[in-house]
């Protein structure tokens, strides 16, 4: 089995150690052992994995620079264009669409050496904290089968977990990548909102979505981050920054002010996982950290603020699949409304549909101020609570959510349920935050716990610099589930 954390990793193919090949190959041989159960790979492109492994190899012995993922395979979220490979989001909808272009991420990824291993399921265009939406079936967290892997980008989280990749990309529109990732004991990166290119990500939520990285550990999140960020001309929210160099040292929080958001210690905060923060944040103040109690008032209407500007924009962003310009087209109809109606009829899951109808309710004449416009409202308070506990603290630290990984099917049928396991997660796409989600225990049960952390906009590096300090200290990232 090879070593998944990627400074080792890159320790070892720089030193001759270890091939590309090999790595590759030892990748597709796990996922070819242990996929069928946890399904978090839909599409593997073998073949061409390999074949720019062994150019890479070639690179690298004939003493060529290479760029800073040389060698090392990503997967990525099915809802991600790379030109020749599916890009189907878990939907019907596009099970057949195959993208002309790839996304700028992907670009960076080709132009810093990385390998494109494959694509990796989710829950229907990202829509869901349990990725089981999908046309591809549920994945499975590799920590107990019968768990979700958490949403929506599950299969990034799980195939991390697994050992499938050392790397993956997913997508945070209010906890994607955050979630998932402590459901699968994993770490997981949201970065500033406009940090990363959205350009051929399939766009949710517009003012919300955002790429971001999942990998063992903190050092691992920040080369893949490294690697994607930086301005595109093709996103008109991308930022005009630089991007810093996050080489992720650790060590002492020395300085640091740590504050523990009251709101997220309130009911519905399962026991377990409030003793495994407590115990995460005693361990940030015993590396040097000056931890306060700060508060964000408005956090109680976070889930209906999002759910509401989530389910305008998804309802406009998916007005595009009319099955002429995009995806699934219904085989029987009578006129072109009709052909509308059928194709997204058939093309959509029920989850999707819920969303589109909330939103296109909320934004329709005479509910439009009464609904939409007070969810923006209330994201400025949402963003002004972080701005005023930001004077405070530089990081906050708390949850990533209220329990650990839930069953596979326990909250499919009460959607409300399913949404509130976006409690702690939601505000920092509402404000546009950084965030990022480290392993820091387990249930008695065998189930990660993820520990939250929050910044000022702009500030991963602070973010990144505590994770790793808490992963110097602690070692919940470094576990690996039984099956494997
Ligand atoms: N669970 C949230 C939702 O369903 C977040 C999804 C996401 O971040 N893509 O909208």
């Amino acid at each position: 089995m090879h070593p998944v954390s990627v400074p080792q990793l890159l320790t070892e193919l720089k030193s001759g150690a270890l091939t590309s090949r090999q790595l590759v190959q030892s990748c597709l041989d796990r996922i070819a052992r242990f996929n069928p159960q946890i399904n978090a790979v839909v599409h593997v492109a073998a073949q061409t994995a390999l074949e720019q492994a062994d150019r890479i190899d070639a690179r690298r012995a004939s003493g060529q620079p290479l760029g800073i993922l040389a060698g090392l395979p990503v997967a990525v979220k099915d809802n991600i264009c790379v030109r020749d490979m599916p890009t189907t989001c878990g939907s019907r909808m596009l099970q057949n669409f195959i993208p002309p272009h790839s996304a700028h991420v992907i670009e960076r990824i080709v132009a810093a050496d990385g390998i494109l291993l494959g694509k990796l399921n989710l829950d229907e265009f990202a829509m869901g904290s349990s990725s089981e939406t999908s046309i591809f079936g549920p994945v499975r967290n590799p920590w107990n089968l019968q768990l979700s892997a958490g949403g929506s980008s599950g299969g990034s989280a799980a195939a991390v977990a697994a050992g499938f990749v050392p790397l993956a990309l997913g997508s945070d529109t209010g906890g994607s990548i955050r979630q998932p990732a402590a459901f699968c004991g994993v770490t997981g990166l949201k970065p500033t909102y406009g940090r990363v290119s959205r350009y051929g990500l399939v766009a949710y939520a517009s003012s919300l979505d955002q790429i971001g990285a999942l990998a063992t550990d903190a050092a691992g999140c920040a080369l893949l981050l490294q690697a994607v960020s930086g301005h595109d001309c093709r996103d008109s929210t991308s930022l005009k920054q630089t991007t810093p160099n996050w080489s992720v040292t650790g060590g002492s929080l020395q300085g640091l002010k740590v504050g523990v958001v009251r709101e997220h210690f309130g009911a519905g905060l399962d026991s377990e996982v409030a003793t495994a923060v407590q115990t995460a944040v005693s361990r940030l103040q015993a590396a040097g950290a000056d931890i306060r109690e700060v508060s964000l008032p408005n956090s109680r209407y976070a889930i209906a603020t999002y759910y509401l500007i989530a389910c305008c924009e998804a309802s406009s962003n998916l007005a595009r699949y009319d099955g002429i310009h995009y995806g699934h087209r219904a085989a029987e109809f009578q006129d072109l409304t009709d052909l509308y109606c059928q194709s997204r009829a058939e093309g959509f899951g029920a989850e999707v549909k819920r969303r589109i109808m909330l939103g296109t309710y909320a934004l329709s004449a005479g509910y439009y101020d009464a609904y939409y416009l007070k969810a923006l409202k209330m994201r400025r308070r949402i963003q002004e609570d972080f701005e005023a506990a930001f004077q405070q603290v530089d990081v906050l630290a708390g949850p990533t959510a209220p329990t650990a990984a839930f069953a596979l099917g326990s909250k499919l049928s009460d959607p409300l349920e399913m949404y509130l396991s976006d409690i702690c997660t939601i505000s920092t796409n509402l404000a546009g935050l950084p965030g990022i989600s480290v392993p820091c225990g387990m249930t008695a049960d065998g189930r990660p716990i993820g520990l939250q952390l929050q910044s000022a906009a702009l500030q991963e590096s602070v973010l990144l610099q505590v994770a790793a300090s808490y992963q110097q200290a602690a070692d919940w990232h470094l576990r690996q589930p039984a099956l494997l």
